[in-house]
C-alpha cells in the first residue's frame, strides 16, 4: 500500500476535525431540500454552489434517455429528465502522480411517507443525542457532505489530491439508476470509485448488492352495482390475487439454495414489495380499475431479464386464474430494471477504506450483504471499475424518524480524506 507523508496525513486530519461543524451544517442545509422524484433541482444547485465554494467549477449532465437505451444498465423511465441535470466537478492536479477516483452520491430521497407521525419534520433536520433527523440525512446526504468535507480538508490542510478526482451528483439512486449512469458514461473511466452510501444501523461496507425490478399491474374489471356483485368482476380483489402469486414467487426465491453465498446469514435477502396501489371509483361501486406497483428483488447470480420473464409469465398466468373470470391484465415495467452485483473485497479501493476505517475508528467496517441496491453496480459492473460503498451508521431510512450519526459521519469523513490521500497521492496548492 502507498505511504503517505506523515505530516500530510495530520494535516489533513487536523483539517477534517477543524470542519466538524462546518460539515454538520452543510449537511443541515442540504436535507431541508425536500429533493423527492421531479423535485430535484434545489439540492442539485446547492451541490453546484457548495463545489464552487471547495475552489471547484461545476458543470452539469444531462440524462438522456435516448443515449441510454441501448445500455444494459438502463431502466425506464418514469418522468421526463428535462431540468434535473445531474450536477459532476473535477479536480485536475497540478501534476498527476497518483491513481484517479470517483466520488459519487444521490441527491434524490424518497417520499417522507406520513409527515405526521415523524417526531419533526422530515425536512427541517432536527438533532438529538448526536444524531440528525430528516428525510435523506443517511440516504445519503450525510454520505454526499463526508465526501466534500474529505476534499475540503485538503485545502484547508494547504494540499490537494495528486490526481484526477470526480464528483459526481446524481439524480434516481432510488427509482432507475439512470443519472448515475448517465454521468459514468459521460466522464472518463477513473481507477476507483467510492460511494458513501448508509450502513443500516451500522458502519458498513456492502459486498453485494441484490438487484431490483420495478413492475405496474393493472387490472380492469367488470363494473357493476353492488346489489349485482356476482355479474361483476372486482378489480381490486383481482389484484389481490395476483399479489398473492408474486407473495409465493417470494417464498420460492428465498428458498436456501437459491441464495448466493454472498448472501448466508442474510434473513429473507429477496423481496417483493407492494409499494403503490390505486384504483376503485365509489364504495358501493364494484372496482373496474386497480393498479399496483411493486418491487421485486432479484438474487445475485439471477440475469434481471430471467426475473423479468419470471414476472411476465407470473402475471399471465394469474390472468388465467378462474377467481379472475375475465378480467383485463396488463403489465407495464417502468423504473428499476437492475441487475445485482458483488463488490471485489481483494480490490485495493477496499482493503485500503477498510484500513483507513480501522485505524480511525479502532475496529473494521461492518461488512454488509445488501437486499437494497446503490448506484456501485454500474461501475462494477458496466466499466470494471473498483468500487468501495461504505457509509456511516443511518436508522430508519426510507421510513419514518430517518436519522444517521453524527460522530459517525465525521469517522467516514476522515476514512474517505486519508484513503484518498494514499489513492491520489498529495500534492502542495
Ligand atoms: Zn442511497
Amino acid at each position: 500500500m502507498p505511504t503517505l507523508d506523515k505530516g500530510a496525513e495530520r494535516a489533513i486530519l487536523e483539517a477534517c476535525a477543524s470542519l466538524e461543524s462546518w460539515s454538520v451544517q452543510k449537511l443541515d442545509t442540504l436535507v431541508r431540500h425536500a429533493s423527492t422524484l421531479g423535485k430535484e433541482q434545489g439540492a442539485l444547485a446547492e451541490m453546484e454552489s457548495l463545489y464552487t465554494e471547495m475552489g471547484l467549477k461545476p458543470f452539469r449532465v444531462p440524462t438522456v434517455p435516448e443515449k441510454l437505451a441501448n445500455h444494459p444498465g438502463f431502466s425506464p423511465p418514469l418522468i421526463s429528465y428535462e431540468g434535473r441535470d445531474n450536477v459532476a466537478a473535477v479536480h485536475t492536479p497540478k501534476s498527476k502522480k497518483g491513481r484517479s477516483l470517483v466520488l459519487q452520491g444521490h441527491v434524490d430521497v424518497v417520499p417522507e411517507g406520513a409527515a405526521d407521525i415523524w417526531v419533526t419534520p422530515p425536512y427541517e433536520p432536527s438533532i438529538r443525542d448526536g444524531r440528525m433527523y430528516g428525510r435523506g440525512a443517511g440516504d445519503m446526504k450525510a454520505g454526499i457532505i463526508a465526501y466534500c468535507t474529505a476534499f475540503e480538508a485538503f485545502r484547508r490542510a494547504g494540499l490537494a489530491p495528486a490526481a484526477e478526482v470526480q464528483m459526481h451528483s446524481v439524480i434516481e439512486e432510488e427509482c432507475t439508476g439512470n443519472g448515475a449512469l448517465a454521468t459514468m458514461l459521460a466522464l472518463p473511466k477513473t481507477d476507483a470509485v467510492i460511494i458513501p452510501e448508509p450502513g443500516p444501523g451500522i458502519e458498513g461496507i456492502y459486498t453485494a448488492e441484490v438487484g431490483v425490478i420495478w413492475a405496474w399491474v393493472t387490472v380492469t374489471g367488470r363494473p357493476a352495482h353492488v346489489r349485482d356483485m356476482q355479474a361483476g368482476v372486482n378489480a381490486i380483489e383481482a389484484a389481490n390475487a395476483i399479489a398473492a402469486k408474486f407473495k409465493l414467487y417470494e417464498a420460492e426465491m428465498n428458498r436456501a439454495e437459491r441464495i448466493h453465498p454472498a448472501f448466508f446469514g442474510v434473513n429473507h435477502p429477496v423481496n417483493v414489495n407492494f409499494g403503490t396501489i390505486e384504483g376503485g371509483e365509489w364504495n358501493s361501486s364494484v372496482a373496474t380499475r386497480a393498479r399496483i406497483g411493486m418491487r421485486v428483488g432479484v438474487m445475485v447470480g439471477y440475469p434481471v431479464q430471467q426475473a423479468k420473464a419470471d414476472i411476465e409469465r407470473l402475471v399471465a398466468e394469474a390472468s388465467q386464474d378462474e377467481r379472475l373470470r375475465g378480467a383485463k391484465v396488463s403489465l407495464e415495467f417502468k423504473g428499476f430494471m437492475a441487475d445485482a452485483c458483488v463488490f471485489d473485497q481483494d480490490a485495493e479501493i477496499v482493503k485500503l477504506s477498510r484500513k483507513n476505517y480501522a485505524d480511525i475508528a479502532g475496529t473494521g467496517l461492518r461488512d454488509y450483504p445488501a437486499s437494497g441496491l446503490t448506484d456501485g453496480r454500474f461501475f462494477t459492473l458496466y466499466q470494471d471499475t473498483p468500487v468501495a460503498v461504505f457509509g456511516p451508521d443511518a436508522q430508519d431510512i426510507h421510513g419514518i424518524d430517518e436519522n444517521v450519526g453524527l460522530d459517525s459521519m465525521h469517522r467516514i469523513t476522515r476514512t474517505i480524506a486519508l484513503t484518498m490521500a494514499q489513492w491520489c497521492g498529495v500534492e502542495k496548492l
